[in-house]
């Protein structure tokens, strides 16, 4: 349909549909579809998960039908490539198409705010331009297929421990300038078809409610119009979410919110016209994306090819020696158990079933096998952390009897999933212990690093090669060992930093909050924190080796120096030269480092990067616009972005520390910056996120955490546990989910605390599950229940409980 014949249907459609219709739209029939309505002919519309291959759910747990499992996020992230990232979402269109979705929910555009927040694999990056870039090319490859995206998890939900309830206090700096600037960038890039709201309060409120989120950020400023849906199971207030501007509840409560939506309305709580202006949003996304089911779901073995080209730009070569790419003669002992058992993706809602699964040990042998024995050891086992020094002895004596070794390590599958977070950076100590084996067994030895999310390596120098594979999506292992081979020349670049160990990040002493989390750290995220506050770290934002090398040179300014002149830009010009004998691509990265003369500012910051391939010897001139918007912070004074008057340096590199040219340009601008506490002065270390710094940038007192009693709709089923009958009703829907899922009980039952990520045993998305029951917050049961357990059930439940004495009390 054309956009007139759409809002001609839309108004026709409106007009005939009863309030409890209308009301009824506003949530889906099920867990996957909105509503149809018969009478009027109006389809329902089909959604399913992403964000790196479809989960169009069979029904059966969390499994999802065969579809091309895809690199995730935070590894597609290291291409550094948005056409690629498209050419990615366009193949998972395909796919939904053939399986008649309309709407893919992804990708995620959260920031990485610590390495441990468990669903860093479906995240891009620490930096908001990359993460929102790449973000806007997954939703612009979806949707130049006619599939609607869903940008999601907006706003501030940066941990996955009690992230139904975890209240994340922001202060507006951080807000705007890292948090919200990722998903500025991906809605004004990919106009998603909708935004998917996340489970948390965001200073206080419900990002499921939150009207300054939902209506005054993100579409009065950013001029978006499509549908918020909310993240499921994630309405606290449904009238409260529906005048915020939260058009789509899913999954469907049984009717139960529609119904409160009719009564708002009937009781004039809830203004027709704002229910009229969600109904309007929700019919257009059917009109537009409904007809999107349907086609070709495209060519298997095409889509494969794309995840190994995917999955070999993603690799980050981290050291090389030039022992790397691997001489194929001789004998390759290839160790670890992630050569024959992979980890490629995480564990969660995102979970792809592959269509096939190649893995390295293969890909090696049919690649170099001609003229290379490739032998092979496990070391470990893949599923757990298991001590097993059996396992590395004979790795060891496989090692020496080997001309080079290639051990792939990295992070069990029950250490990286959605609903819990990481204990700890460290690998598994067995294979740490590996390593130290092999590298003390053959002096050629490389090490490939598996995993979604940062990862300490406290022996990183030692091998002759380090390689980041992350997470390779199902043809990871042939993409890898095209990486290995020097089939594909490397290009991948870390798009988070490593440090040297976890309580390095500044955000380490915050993280993760339980009913509270307060972001003490700021805008000092990732690299901005380590390179302002001058920390050593392991590997720096930005970087990653090729087989080839690259000067960047003739660094050339030009361009307005009134930041208040319309269309202001300064352009950077360097050219580029391969200076190797192979041919290969540079990303060269632009920073830029305010005057800091008022207000505090990271030292450096990301603004703009491109990718140049070259031919040995090749030389080009490139160009990196930067707006107004690259010189500008978040001025809590005037609630704008704003320019400083000052000097500015731009640095051009490899990477946040591998800076290669730097010219600088003063700026004018009417703009008078205002002494905002904590001021210019003020500089980010441990020492400086205090309480008093912290309110000052919050504008306010720090809020007391939320009590546990009295119990409310918003209490977990492990708090109310501390009375009898809530350790009786979370028993009961453990035992439910437990079976719901076909996942095996934890060792302790309902009651147990530990989680899967130290890695003792069970899978991540039977961790999930089992978190997910404990955290689930008593609304739950009514948004879950299909209709069953009612508000007024709730509401007997509670007083119940917290009738219940303390002192009867039995802790879980
Ligand atoms: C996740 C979303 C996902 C949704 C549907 C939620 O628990 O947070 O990312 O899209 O479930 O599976």
């Amino acid at each position: 349909m054309e956009a007139d014949e759409v809002e001609a249907w839309v108004e026709a459609t409106l007009g005939a549909l009863t309030l409890e219709e209308k009301a009824g739209m506003c949530s889906g029939a099920d867990f996957w579809t909105t509503k149809a309505v018969a009478r009027l002919g109006m389809p329902a519309l089909a959604v399913a998960d992403g964000p790196h291959g479809l989960r169009k759910s069979t029904g059966d747990g969390l499994r999802g039908s065969a579809a091309t499992c895809f690199p995730t996020a935070s590894g597609l992230a290291c291409s550094w490539d948005a056409e690629l990232v498209a050419e990615v979402g366009a193949a998972i269109a395909r796919e939904a198409r053939a399986h008649g979705v309309g709407v893919v929910l992804g990708p995620g555009a959260n920031i990485k705010r610590h390495p441990l927040c468990g669903r860093n694999f479906e995240y891009f990056s620490e930096d908001p331009l990359l993460s929102g870039q790449l973000a806007a090319a997954l939703i612009n490859g979806l949707q130049r297929e006619g599939v609607g995206a869903s940008l999601k998890h907006y706003a501030a939900n940066n941990q996955e421990g009690w992230r139904n309830v975890a209240d994340s206090l922001v202060d507006e700096r951080a807000l705007r300038e890292i948090y919200l600037a990722g998903f500025e960038h991906a809605v004004r890039g990919g106009d998603p078809a909708t935004v998917m709201c996340s489970y948390n309060p965001v200073n206080g409120t419900y990002a499921s409610e939150h009207e300054w989120l939902l209506t005054t950020v993100l579409r009065d400023e950013w001029g978006w119009d499509g549908v918020v849906v909310s993240d499921w199971g994630a309405v606290n207030d449904r009238v409260a979410g529906m005048r915020a501007g939260l058009e789509l509840e899913m999954p469907a409560s049984g009717g139960l919110n529609d119904a409160r939506i009719v009564q708002a309305v009937r009781t004039g709580a809830l203004a027709t016209e704002l229910l009229d202006r969600g109904v309007r949003r929700v019919l257009r996304l059917v009109a537009r994306y409904h007809g999107g089911a349907g086609g070709a779901g495209g060519d298997a073995d095409a889509h494969h090819a794309l995840a190994r080209r995917a999955a070999a730009a993603s690799a980050v070569l981290l050291t090389n020696d030039g022992v790397l790419p691997l001489a194929s003669a001789g004998t390759i002992a290839v160790i670890g158990a992630f050569a024959t058992e992979p980890r490629y993706q995480g564990a969660g809602s995102s979970q792809v079933t592959p269509t096939r699964l190649d893995t390295l040990l293969d890909a090696l042998r049919a690649e170099a096998g001609g003229r290379a024995t490739v032998t092979h050891a496990a070391g470990y086992e893949a599923a757990n952390a298991r001590e097993r020094p059996d396992l590395v002895d004979e790795a060891a004596r496989l090692a020496a009897a080997a001309d080079a070794a290639v051990v792939v390590v990295g992070l069990p599958a029950s250490f990286e999933s959605e609903g819990f977070d990481r204990r700890h950076m460290r690998l598994p100590a067995q294979h740490d212990r590996l390593v130290e084996a092999v590298l003390a067994a053959n002096a050629n030895t490389v090490v490939v690093v598996v995993g979604g999310s940062a990862c300490e390596l406290p022996w990183a120098e030692r091998p002759r090669a380090l390689l980041l594979a992350n997470l390779g999506g199902q043809a990871g292992g042939s993409g890898l060992a095209d990486v290995l081979l020097g089939t594909v020349n490397p290009s991948g670049r870390l798009a988070e930093t490593y440090p040297l160990r976890q309580s390095d990040h500044g955000s380490d002493g915050w993280f993760p909050g339980r009913r509270q989390v307060q972001y003490r750290e700021s805008i000092y995220v990732g690299y901005r924190w380590f390179d302002t506050v001058g920390l050593d770290v392991r590997f720096p934002f930005g970087h990653g080796l090729g087989y080839t090398t690259f000067a960047i040179e003739g660094l050339a300014l030009t361009g307005g120096t009134d930041a208040d002149a319309p269309g202001f830009a300064q352009q950077v010009r360097v050219t580029v030269t391969n200076t190797g004998t192979v041919e290969g691509t540079e990303v060269v990265q632009v920073y830029v480092r305010g005057p800091r003369a008022v207000v505090h500012r990271p030292d450096r910051e990301l603004r703009g990067f491109t990718r140049v391939h070259l031919a040995p010897g090749e030389s080009r001139q490139v160009t990196i616009t930067l707006d107004r918007r690259a010189f500008a912070y978040w001025c809590v004074a005037t609630h704008a972005w704003e320019v400083e008057p000052g000097s500015y340096e731009v640095l051009v590199g490899a990477s946040s520390r591998d800076i290669r040219a730097c010219a600088s340009v003063t700026l004018t601008s009417a703009h008078v910056a205002a002494a905002v506490a904590p001021g210019a002065g003020w500089v980010p270390s441990p020492a400086a996120l205090t309480a008093e710094a912290f309110a000052a940038m919050l504008g306010r007192a720090i809020p007391a955490e939320r009590p546990a009693r009295p119990f409310d709709v918003n209490s977990t089923l492990s708090e109310v546990a501390a009375v009898w009958p809530g350790k009786k009703l979370l028993a009961t829907v453990y035992a439910q989910a437990m079976k719901q899922y076909g996942v095996a009980p934890e060792p302790g039952g309902a009651g147990a605390t530990s989680g899967g990520s130290d890695g003792s045993g069970g899978s991540g998305g039977g961790s999930m599950v089992h978190h997910g029951v404990r955290e689930l917050p008593l609304r739950g049961l009514v948004l879950l229940g299909r209709g069953k357990f009612t508000w007024r059930s709730l509401d007997r439940l509670l007083w119940l409980l917290n009738k219940w004495p303390a002192r009867r009390s039995r802790a879980v």
